[in-house]
Formats: structure tokens, C-alpha cells, sequence
């Protein structure tokens, strides 16, 4: 059985590999190219592109994908500066105090849960940091709160429908 993380490493591996020829001996970085492809999401297929395959020829697309899913939703268009930072929240989402890990050392030098993000090993997002990257005055962030909280769920939604799709194409392909 393929875990979540897992296939994500192998996929980040096989987007950066010039390795695409197929065998016999079991799942080659063609077949997760394959599965990929055969996700039927392709803004999620982007955004991972994005951040693991360090493609920024993929960001622009993303960034104009992912106001057409906000316009699919409320049917107006979203300030892009929202989706710009969404993107970046989601491409640099780690801990800033244990790098992403949950965990860091005490002065016993016995690994502990990390303090400031409570072991998830997320960078909680304050309003003002939103704000700051959307080039948005901070007292006014209220009036984008629920339009940002969108955004985010359409990318979010992306990534996992994408994760979810590309692992079942992949044990067809594979199978
Ligand atoms: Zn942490």
C-alpha cells in the first residue's frame, strides 16, 4: 500500500527525473509521470509541480487556475493578490522553529514536541503575515478573512483531490 508521503516523495523524484523508460520490474518514474497526469486535477497537478518539482514556469497557471475555482464557488472574481498568497502560504507552510519536523531538542537534549506548533510542524499564518504578503494594509485584512479562507480551501481541496486521483491511477498503471 502506498502511503500519502510516500507517494508524494517518489512523485517529487519522478517529476525531476530524466528517467522515463518503462520495466518490467515493478513501478518506474514513467508510470507515476502516468499517474500523474491521470489525476482529472490539474491545478492540483500544478501546484505540486510547483513545489515539489520546483517548476515556477507552473506558478502563473496556478495562480489564474485557482481564481477560476473561487469564481466557480461564489461566482465574482477574487482579489489576485489572494491567490498569490495563498500559493506562497501553502509553498512555505513549515514551522519556522523545527523546519516542519513537530520536534525539537530540549536542553536535556531529549527531542520533544516542538512549542510552537504543537508537533503539526505548521507555520500558523497570523493575519498580519497574510496581509503583509498580499501587500494589504493589516487593518484591512478583515474585509478579505473569508475570501482568503476560500482560497485556501479550493487549493487545499486541489492538492488532496490531485494526491487522492494520481494514487488510484497509479496502482492501475502499475498493476
Ligand atoms: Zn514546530
Amino acid at each position: 500500500m502506498t502511503s500519502f508521503t510516500g507517494f508524494r516523495r517518489r512523485e517529487a523524484r519522478a517529476i525531476n527525473s530524466g528517467n522515463l523508460r518503462w520495466a518490467d520490474t515493478g513501478p518506474t518514474d514513467a508510470d507515476f509521470i502516468a499517474a500523474r497526469g491521470l489525476s482529472g486535477e490539474p491545478l492540483g497537478a500544478l501546484l505540486e509541480r510547483l513545489k515539489w518539482g520546483n517548476d515556477h514556469r507552473a506558478y502563473a497557471r496556478c495562480v489564474h487556475l485557482l481564481g477560476e475555482r473561487f469564481y466557480d464557488r461564489k461566482k465574482r472574481n477574487v482579489v489576485k493578490a489572494l491567490c498569490h498568497t495563498a500559493i506562497r502560504e501553502w509553498l512555505d507552510e513549515n514551522c519556522k522553529k523545527c523546519g516542519g519536523r513537530g520536534l525539537e531538542t530540549d536542553k536535556f537534549r531529549n527531542m520533544t514536541t516542538c512549542t510552537k506548533c504543537n508537533g503539526t510542524g505548521l507555520h500558523q499564518y497570523a493575519d498580519y503575515e497574510r496581509a503583509h504578503m498580499a501587500n494589504l494594509a493589516a487593518g484591512s485584512w478583515k474585509k478579505y478573512e473569508r475570501d482568503y479562507e476560500t482560497v485556501l480551501e479550493c487549493l487545499r481541496g486541489a492538492v488532496s483531490s490531485h494526491t487522492v486521483g494520481a494514487m488510484k491511477a497509479f496502482e492501475e498503471v502499475a498493476a
